[in-house]
């Protein structure tokens, strides 16, 4: 047998169960030994019925048998009764109130029972016990002939629960694969040394005690193991795009400096600290001759437009090397056409007192500022000629959405990429951005996303970070309140003080449609069809009501989201489309119904929303359910407005894999769970660079570089 021999190979395998490992991704038997179990078990029986003390609570695997159902005299219970049999002897064991137990417990064949013991010593009796069919891994006896393993270990591996494969397959499956040497001939990823420094257990030890433990501490250290491997070989990845990234040359920037200043001094307000020290950090990128490679982190109106701002207008003053005229040319990529369209007026905004041309381009149309005409406005151009400007370098700041990065778009000397939330504009997206010249441009990520340290330092390991801190002065402090089920009444009154003033309301719900009253496991959740409607009708008649949500065509979304801008809507029903990015400083006031079933980050989004002007924001939580862990994290929510504190807490509460979508990352729940552990992401982050520094190719790492191209296929890029 051999790593990457298949299975069906080795096992004989019924229908459901091929396909049931074809579902988790289990194809050869190195992907098995990788399939790790979701948790442990004490399996053992930590008693026998010889040997029964009242009130201690046990387990034991044995028989059920003459189990009966009957009425209690006297209470008119119901109660069933029967015995349970082991090796040792017979217990009396019964349930009350459990009328049809006996047509669902299996009788005469293997259990494991828990309960607690009652009665006396004499008449001991086990009731209302739990019983499970399968028990999880557990062994027979004498199901190993000799030897070691003889001896059944006191807890066992269960996997992550799949229709048609059970633990007990693992379990059995492992055992031969084990028994048959195949762990001597794996290639330990982890250098050995490596390994040394964090007191990490080599590949074939770890794979047997993550799957075989004969203790916990085993498993734990297993986990440890494999967590870290797994973020290590992410960590090698992102830094071998860092180094490939660092040997590309681009267009210094040399004048930076001075250039921002002039910026700076032309706008109405002075930067804030966290402003200056990320456009310092920016424009000392760009006098290297490599390009940047950075991530600016900025909670929602921390001003990232004014630092992308600043640092494009010091490129689009600069010439290219080497030229007596011309100029470097700017990309700013946005990921919608609201978006793009609201960032090309900021730009003309921040720009209408300096000489700069800034087009547009996006699916639905080009434009061009400033005009002609009026020096104050942009004009709608054909796409051909806009392409010719951009191309010829007249048009030295190009603003758009996707379809910024189409072939057909051609820049004289494009220096400077700008991509505002886009969450994994990878390496080959901003290959596609470097046109055919020799020069790759200085790359910029913008994200309000406020990411947790470790996640940002594993998913952006090829990323330099510089964050916002800090808003800008003079914006009022929101107020964010949760509303009792009763209370409903006063955040509608509240909210028509704010629509009273000529202000806007966002109302956010968690569905679209109503649930099929067919299904009784759908969510019971408000549908925004259902609330608008209801809004018009009962509670807001005299204001527009418009309707925005994710099944809808792009051309409507862009259209209700104009009439909002313009304030032909004044509330908007949404569902969480809303998170991203919209800018309507006239809308000062959101309540979000279901409030409990968002994460604590996308609240903050939403939320985010209405901190965009001078004028007191509100925000009302509607939760449907009132348990202490939701109540615990909204008021978390109310009380702070740091959105990277309450990234931290979400972490710790609900672990990445809610948050983040695991899945678009491509990391494991081991790998998640690492994420909270920012001595060993730091750990794997340093090892990893150490290694690439020496080795980029890994020629000297095989196994690390075949584990790292597993992880990259499963990272989706
Ligand atoms: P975001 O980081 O969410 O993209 P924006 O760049 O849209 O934030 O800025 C939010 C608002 O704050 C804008 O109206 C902008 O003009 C204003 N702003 C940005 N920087 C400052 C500053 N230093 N002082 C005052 N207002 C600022
Ligand atoms: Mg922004």
């Amino acid at each position: 047998m051999k790593p990457g021999d298949l299975i069906s190979q080795h096992f004989r395998l019924t229908s459901t169960q091929l396909s049931a490992l074809r579902r988790l991704g289990v194809q050869r038997v190195r992907d098995l030994l990788y399939h790790f179990p979701a948790r442990y078990e004490s399996g053992g029986a930590s008693s026998s019925t010889s040997q029964l003390a009242v009130g201690a609570n046990i387990t034991l695997f044995g028989t059920l048998s003459k189990l009966k159902a009957r009425k209690l005299w006297k209470s008119r219970r119901n109660a069933t009764e029967g015995y349970f049999e082991d090796a040792s002897g017979k217990v009396k064991v019964m349930w009350f109130n459990q009328p049809y137990i006996a047509s669902y417990v299996p009788q005469g064949t293997l259990v494991k029972l828990t309960g607690t013991v009652g009665g006396s010593a004499e008449r001991p009796y086990i009731a209302n016990p739990e019983v499970e069919a399968t028990p999880a891994g557990f062994v027979p006896e004498g199901l190993f002939a000799s030897g070691e393993s003889a001896r059944a270990p006191s807890i066992f591996a269960v996997y992550p629960e799949t229709r048609g494969i059970t633990s007990k397959w693992f379990f059995h499956a492992l055992e031969r694969i084990f028994a048959n040497d195949v762990l001597t001939t794996l290639d330990d990823p982890i250098p050995s040394a490596v390994r040394e420094r964090y007191n990490l257990p080599d590949l074939a030890t770890a794979l047997v005690w993550i799957h075989k433990p004969e203790k916990q501490a085993h498993a734990e250290v297993a986990r440890k193991r494999f967590a870290f491997e797994e973020i290590f070989a992410l960590q090698i990845a992102r830094a071998r795009e860092r180094a490939d990234n660092d040997t590309q040359s681009s267009f210094a920037i040399l004048k930076g400096a001075e250039l921002a200043d002039t910026f700076l001094r032309s706008i109405p307000f002075p930067p804030t600290p966290a402003q200056a020290r990320a456009i310092k950090d920016i424009l000392a990128d760009f006098e290297k001759h490599h390009p940047m490679a950075r991530l600016l982190e900025g909670d929602v109106g921390s001003g990232k437009t004014l630092v992308a701002a600043a640092t494009a207008y010091a490129a689009v003053n600069s010439r290219p090397p080497n030229r007596m005229s011309g100029n470097l040319q700017v990309a700013y990529m946005a990921p919608t056409e609201i978006l793009a369209g609201q960032h090309f007026q900021s730009f003309i905004e921040y720009f209408k007192d300096l000489p700069i041309s800034i087009g547009l381009i996006t699916g639905s149309g080009c434009k061009k500022f400033p005009s002609k005409v009026a020096r104050d406005s942009a004009t709608d151009i054909s796409r051909a000629q806009l392409l010719k400007w951009v191309a010829g370098g007249e048009i030295a700041m190009l603003v758009g959405t996707h379809a910024l990065i189409q072939k057909s778009v051609k820049f004289q000397h494009l220096a400077y990429a700008i991509v505002d939330e886009q969450h994994r504009f990878g390496t080959r997206q901003r290959r596609a951005l470097a046109q055919k010249e020799t020069s790759y441009p200085h790359f910029l990520s913008m994200t309000a996303t406020p990411i947790p340290r470790t996640l940002a330092l594993t998913l952006y390991g090829d990323l330099d970070i510089s964050i916002l801190d800090e808003l800008p002065p003079g914006r009022a402090k929101i107020t964010t309140e949760i509303v009792k089920k009763d209370e409903r009444d006063r955040a509608y009154e509240k909210i028509r003080e704010h629509l009273a003033r000529g202000e806007q309301a966002y109302v956010i719900c968690p569905r679209i449609e109503e649930p099929d009253p067919q299904k009784i496991n759908a969510i019971q959740a408000k549908s925004v069809k259902a609330e608008a409607k209801r809004l018009k009708k009962d509670v807001f008649p005299e204001f527009e009501i418009g309707l925005l949500h994710g099944a809808m065509k792009p051309a409507e979304k862009d259209e209700v989201m104009r009439a909002f801008a313009a304030n032909e809507i004044q509330i908007l029903v949404a569902t969480s489309v809303v998170e991203v990015g919209i800018n309507v400083p006239n809308a000062t006031v959101i309540l979000i119904e279901g409030a409990e079933r968002f994460g604590l980050a996308q609240l903050h989004q939403l939320r985010g929303r209405i901190m965009r002007s001078s004028k007191p924001p509100h925000c009302f939580l509607l939760p449907e359910t009132s348990g202490e862990t939701s109540m615990k994290r909204l008021r978390a929510l109310a009380d702070s407005d740091d959105g990277f504190k309450l990234a931290e807490a979400d972490l710790e509460a609900r672990g990445a894999g809610d948050l983040y979508g695991r899945k678009q990352w491509g990391i494991t729940d081991l790998g998640m769970d690492a994420l909270k552990n920012i001595k060993l992401i730091r750990a794997a982050r340093a090892e990893a660079a150490a290694i690439v520094e020496k080795d980029p190719s890994l020629a000297g790492h095989p196994a690390l570089l075949a584990r790292v191209a597993h992880g990259e296929s499963l990272h989706g890029e």
